[in-house]
């Protein structure tokens, strides 16, 4: 996946080799016009009509459609379970792999139907650019305003994958800096991949002096965090500020001045669990595989094995799920070139980040604005908590589409990110 920086608004999403596009409509439907430009690429188009649309179904915007457009009327509100049974068959229909398969629709109810039957990209639709959340909290990879920032594009490798433009901060400062009104900002950094490089040995993971004094520089007139998939011990450990608020193991657990205090009392329940894991683990991955490093953490197990040969990767993630396939308590994480199992609570960085704004006496949503800045797929959790009411800045790239607003090409950007923060009027 690779990031352009260009855009300032409504950016493009190229998709390749997407073989079915499922639509499920409430309110209106993409242009005739772009939906025969998709199937020319290999697309496989079903509409599903619902809501509003139902009833309109003889208009002339419905009529003007491709011919091979299959139209399925659900003649009802867009429920759940309706539109579950309506995105099944579209698939056995086109007879297309969930991963090749696109969900657009402009009605949350729908993104719950399509992550219920296990698709890999959906995306939301709605021109309210301040209600994203409902389609995030069901599930949705990406909201976006108009059907024509998808491209689907058809290439000889025929293999799938994307490439997403997000904004580049630094050529939209004035964007950014205007998203505040009035509002105060606190702000919320990734570490490894966002205030420290990342490197093949996680332990050598360290910050440089002045990225720190930027980060302390900014501490004296904001509310920093620092949140992390470490433990929390570990990044206080490299940070090494006082006046930083912590959160560790993805926010399980969190402190900071003044006794701000959590822990996830649930989680504790599950560690005699982990530790059998982690035993196991060694045993038939970290012997057996050259390379592979299975680091316990307190609330979590990291499987890395970025210095594991190639063709390995199969074998890691079928011990993981063999691990948590029959014990519902435990749930597979993923990141940079690391495999995560960790408690299936539902918690997450996101979370993390409501809970230390709900507990900082800062009138969050009205007075403060959350500004998050992270790398990774982990990050995404606090990108969608924010998509109404904070600023998710994405550094670098990784696997998945990012709902960040803003992009930073890497750590040094950050660095500079904080520079910019530290001589601005504004902060
Ligand atoms: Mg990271």
């Amino acid at each position: 996946m690779k990031k352009m920086n260009d855009c300032k608004d409504d950016c493009s999403v190229k998709l390749f080799n997407v073989s079915a596009v499922i639509l499920v409509m409430h309110d209106s439907i993409p242009s005739g016009e772009l939906l025969t430009e998709w199937e020319e690429n290999g697309a496989h188009i079903t509409l599903v009509l619902g809501g509003g649309l139902s009833a309109k179904r003889s208009t002339r915007e419905i009529r003007d459609l491709p011919k091979k457009v299959r139209v399925v009327d659900i003649k009802d509100e867009i429920k759940r379970n309706k539109v579950s049974a309506r995105i099944k068959e579209a698939i056995m229909h086109t007879d297309a792999e969930a991963k090749r398969t696109i969900l657009l629709t402009d009605h949350p109810a729908a993104v719950a139907g399509g992550r219920r039957k296990g698709l890999y990209t959906i995306i939301g639709l709605t021109l309210d650019k301040e209600n994203l959340r409902p389609f995030y909290d069901e599930g949705a990879n990406l909201v976006i305003h108009n059907p024509e920032q998808l491209e689907i594009i058809e290439n000889s490798e025929n293999k799938t994958g994307f490439i997403q433009e997000i904004p580049g901060l630094f050529k939209n400062k004035t964007s950014f800096e205007s998203r505040f009104g009035k509002k105060k900002p606190v702000f919320f950094f990734d570490y490894d991949g966002t205030l420290a490089s990342i490197v093949k040995d996680p332990e050598k993971a360290y910050i440089t002096d002045t990225m720190r004094n930027k980060l302390a520089d900014l501490a004296k007139n904001h509310r920093v965090s620092v949140v992390s998939g470490r433990d929390k011990s570990d990044i206080e450990d490299f940070v090494q500020l006082e006046e930083v608020i912590y959160a560790g193991s993805h926010g399980f657990r969190i402190t900071g001045p003044d006794g701000l205090y959590m822990e996830q009392e649930n989680a504790e329940k599950l560690l005699p669990g982990l530790d059998e894991m982690e035993e196991e683990l060694r045993i038939v991955l970290e012997q057996k595989i050259e390379g592979v490093q299975v680091e316990r953490k307190y609330f979590a197990i990291a499987i890395h094995y970025r210095n594991a040969p190639p063709g390995t990767y199969k074998k890691i993630v079928q011990e993981v799920n063999r691990l948590i396939s029959d014990d519902p308590d435990f749930k597979k994480g993923r990141g940079k070139k690391i495999l995560e199992i960790k408690p299936a609570l539902d918690w997450h960085k996101g979370k993390a980040l409501e809970w230390i704004m709900n507990h900082l006496d800062l009138s969050f949503p009205d007075e403060s604005m959350p500004v998050y800045i992270g790398d990774d797929v982990t990050d995404e959790d606090a990108f969608r908590a924010l998509a109404d009411d904070g600023i998710g800045i994405l550094v670098g790239k990784h696997s998945q589409l990012s709902a960040a607003k803003y992009h930073l090409d890497d750590v040094e950007q950050v660095e500079e990110f904080l520079e910019f923060l530290l001589n601005s009027d504004r902060f």
